[in-house]
């Protein structure tokens, strides 16, 4: 059950409601959201009687909501939620590209790498500082140093980033360097401590699906969250571990218009690491537009050859660009078009004279 207050109500009022629940033997947990405050029962509904709360005119409404999932669920919302990022909307009509590189490296190749992103029409730009690698013998990422870089090829063409975070001690340096959308990677989706404390964010989230996690483990770990408050979550499809072996992961379509019709929530695929190889990114790029996707998150790289993580999967520049020519086309089968950014627009005639050379149409 959940307790919709009207806007404004204050703490006083929440706790009068909190003690008449606790009269019944039960909790709550509140969240404090933008538009109004939600209080989420602990225990057994039932023992509520009906009409607990029809004596309190700061209750809005009282919602039953019978999944697991309350906040993020399609039950409690019927709209869809739709992220903005300056400006850009993540979820609604439009399909939202992320690219960019597996690790932030230099300055230089984060240059090109934004180029490379403005030059393709994508509007935000990816990079990882904080790396977790599977072995600790290859490259963790330049950590601040790579924030740095990061947001400073991005503030050239004013291009939002996404980053991944992967410990709550590095919070105050995402903040410090102002990254427009935190990353949890695989690994993290379970980090419940990580995922609260993300929750108590004024950011947006990508939280992309743990590799071998349910999709309603991975709900409720939006929930999560949600229930700190944070509401703008984005769920990233990035290929689950099964019996196959041939490609790095497998892409779970079907989860696409699942996770639509179970939650509120856009849903984003990252091909990359669910193919593993750059010819195979196309591919399921085009698979999960048609499937109803409200984004990609895509590995690029300048020269994906010399490439310090992944550069197996990373499509160049060029490809970059034909991919989003051919997604256009998919796109608009949907009824939906690839964003447009007025801002992104403006800046593109600050490429190099190179660059515009070399993606001329
Ligand atoms: C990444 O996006 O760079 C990454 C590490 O992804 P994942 O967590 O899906 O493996
Ligand atoms: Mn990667």
């Amino acid at each position: 059950m959940t307790i919709i207050t009207k806007p404004n109500t204050n703490s006083e009022q929440i706790a009068i409601i909190q003690a008449r629940v606790a009269d019944f033997g039960l909790q709550t947990t509140v969240v404090r959201r933008s538009q109004n405050t939600v209080l989420c029962l602990i225990g057994d509904a039932k023992r509520l009687p009906d009409g607990v709360f029809s004596d309190l005119d700061f209750v809005e409404a009282v919602k039953f909501v019978s999944k697991p999932y309350k906040l993020v669920s399609r039950e409690f919302q019927q709209e869809d939620t739709v992220v903005k990022v300056k400006g850009v909307p993540i979820g609604g009509k439009a399909i939202q590209i992320i690219a960019g590189p597996c690790s932030v490296e230099t300055p230089e190749q984060m240059q090109a790498s934004a180029e490379a992103v403005v030059a393709a029409g994508a509007l935000f730009l990816r990079g990882g500082a904080f790396k977790p690698r599977t072995s600790p013998y290859t490259f963790q990422g330049h950590g601040e140093k790579g924030l740095e870089y990061l947001i400073e090829a991005a503030s050239e063409y004013d291009l939002p980033v996404v980053t991944e975070l992967m410990d709550v001690r590095d919070i105050d340096k995402f903040l410090k360097y102002g990254v427009d959308v935190i990353q949890i990677g695989t690994r993290n989706m379970q980090n419940f401590q990580l995922l609260k404390e993300v929750g108590r964010l004024d950011v947006p989230v990508i939280l992309k699906r743990g590799m071998s996690a349910t999709i309603k483990e991975w709900i409720m770990s939006a929930e999560y969250i949600a229930a700190c408050g944070n509401t703008n979550i984005i769920l990233a499809e990035r290929g689950i571990r099964t019996f196959e072996s041939a490609y790095r992961n497998v892409l779970d379509v079907s989860a696409i218009p699942f996770l639509k019709r179970e939650t509120h929530l856009p849903v984003i695929v990252d091909p990359s690491h669910a193919g593993g190889q750059s010819w195979i990114v196309p591919a399921l790029s085009h698979a999960a537009i048609a499937a109803g996707a409200d984004g990609l998150l895509i590995e690029s790289h300048p020269n994906p050859a010399q490439a310090w993580s992944d550069g197996e999967q990373a499509l160049t520049p060029q490809e970059l660009k034909t991919l989003m020519d051919e997604l256009r086309i998919v796109a608009r089968a949907r009824g939906r078009d690839l964003g447009q950014s007025n801002v992104v627009q403006a800046n593109a005639h600050r490429l190099k004279d190179l660059t515009k050379q070399q993606y001329a149409a």
